[in-house]
């Protein structure tokens, strides 16, 4: 059995308690609109393509014996990824010697991913920190998580699902007794709304939410704060109660940022959000609504 990754991170501090490595799955079933890793929404490799390291050799048009790579009138090379077959061994990137091609997304055994992610056993034993595995959206992979975190917890590491929520309970049911902590993700309280935003409607996930404190699995729930999205104050005090009605505790805000942004021009993909991060003051804001419903709120 193999999954699919797009990035490990180690040595991080943002993704629950201690120091951890954190490790991206590839593919989602949502697509958020401000999503920050586009390179984790497709469950298949992609090829990154860098203008700024391009010299417009060509090899990598000559390479392509499928046409998918062309030249467009700038100069700067065009990839048909409708077109593009994901070669095996993409002779296109192996032809690129300015490294302005690169691969995202790596199929692992579980050996393999347990031998990296215990490289910093230490690191979580001293600092009480663990494996964390987050996305695009881990529960895509269910039988690859589920079979890792069992791993884990047989090597005595503490481990994090950082989900979306939109998988069935059935699955997430059998992922739990794994898990010490969810981090989930709570986008819009309105379904419409988020579905506009996201691409999929919120039942599945705010039922999945409850069940999860149904079922006392510790949770904290993390909101992106998006200017001019979500960040309307009936969204946070709706959202604010809801999370205290089904005994909530915990709340980490993610301000909206833009780093994301050079990656979608790398995969080719555009970028239609003009808005800049939130404002400290309109943070704290949001911060002391969920205060006033007794709940904690970092952000992060
Ligand atoms: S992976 Fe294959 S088909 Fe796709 S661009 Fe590269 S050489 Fe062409
Ligand atoms: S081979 Fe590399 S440097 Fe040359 S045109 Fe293609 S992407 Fe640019």
């Amino acid at each position: 059995m193999k999954g699919l990754i797009f990035n490990i991170q180690r040595y991080s501090i943002q993704d629950g308690p201690g120091i951890r490595t954190t490790v991206f799955m590839k593919g989602c079933p949502l697509k958020c609109i401000w999503c920050a890793n586009p390179e984790g929404q497709k469950p298949v490799p992609e090829i990154l393509y860098d203008k700024n390291k391009c010299n417009k050799c060509y090899q990598c048009v000559n390479a392509c014996l499928h046409g998918a790579i062309s030249i467009f009138q700038d100069g700067f090379i065009d990839i048909n990824r409708r077109i593009c077959k994901r070669c095996k061994k993409y002779p296109c990137i192996d032809a690129c010697g300015e490294e302005a091609l690169k691969l995202v997304g790596k199929f692992v055994t579980i050996e393999e991913l347990m031998q990296e992610v215990e490289k910093d056993s230490l690191f979580y034993r001293n600092s009480n920190g663990g494996v964390t595995l987050s996305g695009g959206e881990p529960t895509k992979q269910f039988e690859f998580i589920l079979e890792f975190f069992k791993r884990c917890k047989e090597k005595g590491i503490h481990t994090i699902l950082d989900t979306c929520g939109y998988t069935s309970w059935g699955s997430l049911k059998k992922i739990l007794e794994y898990i010490d902590l969810v981090l989930y993700d709570i986008k819009h309280i309105d379904s419409e709304k988020h579905k506009k935003f996201t691409g999929v409607s919120n039942e599945i996930i705010l039922s999945n939410a409850k069940a999860l404190l149904d079922n006392n699995i510790k949770t904290i729930f993390r909101i992106p704060i998006i200017p001019g999205y979500n960040d309307e104050k009936e969204n946070i005090e709706t959202i604010a109660r809801f999370l205290k009605e089904i005994g909530g505790k915990e709340v980490n805000l993610l301000p909206y940022h833009r780093l994301g942004i050079k990656k979608y021009e790398k995969l080719g993909i555009n970028y239609s959000l003009k808005i800049q991060s939130p404002t400290k003051r309109s943070l704290e804001e949001i911060k002391a609504i969920f205060k006033e419903k007794g709940l904690k709120c970092l952000i992060i």
